[in-house]
């Protein structure tokens, strides 16, 4: 049984926008994409979805996320201005003060923001994976989820591992055809070197898919190329060695193998060209977090010279502990906006476009969670993964290009329906899938816990 669904715009990304336009779906597949009058000729006895003032596009892909931090979002705005101690904030309210349910209702809380704002895919790295991928399932999104391994001290590398080992093989029986499992060593302030090795390893003979967050802030740089700053101290304060490699994080991650994996890699704000030769050359992927690295102060990752160079870079929200939403419509407009504020990075190139930002935040998150061929554009034989976004807004209206309609005047919260290989998850304003009712009580509950409201 086919079913049809049409939109004054089809935004195929593959392929020129389409007007009054159509896809034909069957089972989890996108089976024909075309004109509406063409394809309700065509397919004589489909059901018909038209959505009138709208534009069909590819569902959206958050390539960075950490949606068992949900219940941190406004958590950590005085910590702000010291990273050191953001993150330790976070970490002893996450492991201390939250229980496995507790994640796992922070998590589906964030699923559902995604699916709301049309997002249909995420790489989601995270301390409680088990929770994430339950939640994923449970919500009806892609995604892989990244289960995160700690451990700075090199005496301990080994135990680290070995945990990280026990903690996936207990993950392998919550995949499923949608939700994957991956690893990521968290960063290269919070996992030592030999870790680091022994992760990429395991990630090259298993075949998963690797994620780490890297060239992020100052204090990161200042460790690995001066040994000094707030990480080198607190490393010292815990009595755990630290060799100074003298190198860019980038070059650091290529000498302990992880460049090997193609990782993705979160953020990349301090590269310079040695450094994203190095990422063209190794095949690596970039998720890049331009709100979150402007909330906390990090600075602008290059991305105009990324998307030159051809490296697969997709769009992530990163927490919504530093965000504080998940909204990759929001995200490509402050990417563009960011991107072209950039004077030096512009110079000698044409303005980074509507179109630009759109293909970084479907195809381009496709290619950097490798998923392209699956998702990511609307064609046939790909997964019926796409969201519906209403363009009748009066903050949208005129409209006279769909595209710069999308980037410059929407957000997630126009979105009207979101499919999931070929299920709707998000339709009339309610998530299907989902008990949004309850998940909303138990994440007040779990505030107040926090300390917070
Ligand atoms: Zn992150």
């Amino acid at each position: 049984m086919t079913t049809l669904y049409s939109a004054s715009w089809v935004l195929p990304i593959s392929s020129d926008p389409i007007k009054d336009g159509a896809i034909a779906i069957k089972g989890s597949q996108i089976t024909d994409v075309g004109s509406g009058a063409s394809l309700v000729a065509s397919y004589p006895d489909s059901t018909l979805h038209h959505y009138p003032d709208a534009a069909i596009l590819p569902g959206l892909i958050n390539a960075h996320s950490h949606l068992e931090l949900t219940a941190m979002r406004g958590f950590l705005e005085s910590e702000e201005s010291d990273f050191t101690g953001w993150l330790k904030k976070l970490t002893v309210a996450r492991l201390e003060l939250m229980t496995p349910d507790d994640r796992y209702i922070s998590a589906a809380c964030g699923a559902t923001e995604a699916v709301r704002s049309g997002v249909t895919a995420l790489a989601d790295s995270c301390d409680g994976a088990y929770e994430s991928m339950k939640a994923l399932g449970d919500v009806g999104l892609r995604g892989i989820v990244f289960q995160e391994s700690f451990g700075p001290d090199p005496r301990l590398a080994d135990d680290n591992f070995a945990r990280l080992n026990a903690k996936v093989a207990r993950l392998a029986d919550l995949e499923t055809p949608l939700v994957k499992v991956g690893v990521s060593p968290h960063a290269p302030y919070t996992v030592c070197g030999r870790q680091l090795e022994l992760i990429s390893e395991f990630a090259l003979t298993e075949g998963l898919p690797l994620m780490m967050h890297a060239a992020e802030s100052a204090a990161e740089e200042r460790l690995l190329r001066e040994g000094r700053g707030t990480f080198a101290e607190a490393l010292a304060k815990r009595g755990i060695e630290w060799h100074t490699p003298g190198v860019s994080t980038i070059q650091y991650l290529k000498r302990h193998c992880v460049l090997q994996t193609k990782p993705l890699l979160a953020h990349c704000i301090r590269v310079d060209n040695a450094d994203i030769e190095t990422l063209k050359e190794s095949g690596a992927r970039i998720a890049h977090c331009p709100k979150s690295n402007a909330k906390l102060g990090h600075g602008r990752a290059p991305f105009w010279t990324f998307l030159d160079r051809g490296i697969a870079v997709g769009l992530g929200s990163d927490s919504v502990a530093s965000n504080n939403t998940c909204d990759i419509l929001e995200e490509a407009r402050f990417a563009t906006l960011m991107a072209r504020s950039d004077t030096g990075e512009m110079s000698g190139r044409r303005m980074l476009a509507a179109t630009d930002a759109l293909h970084a935040a479907t195809a381009g998150g496709a290619r950097a969670l490798s998923l392209e061929g699956h998702t990511g554009e609307l064609k046939a034989g790909l997964q019926a993964d796409f969201a519906v976004v209403s363009l009748a807004g009066p903050h949208q209206l005129p409209s006279y290009d769909p595209i710069n309609t999308l980037i410059f005047a929407s957000s997630g919260r126009d979105v009207v329906l979101t499919v999931v290989a070929g299920k709707e998850v998000f339709r009339a304003g309610q998530v299907i899938t989902t008990d949004e009712e309850r998940l909303a009580a138990r994440m007040k509950e779990i505030a107040v816990k926090l300390g917070g409201a």
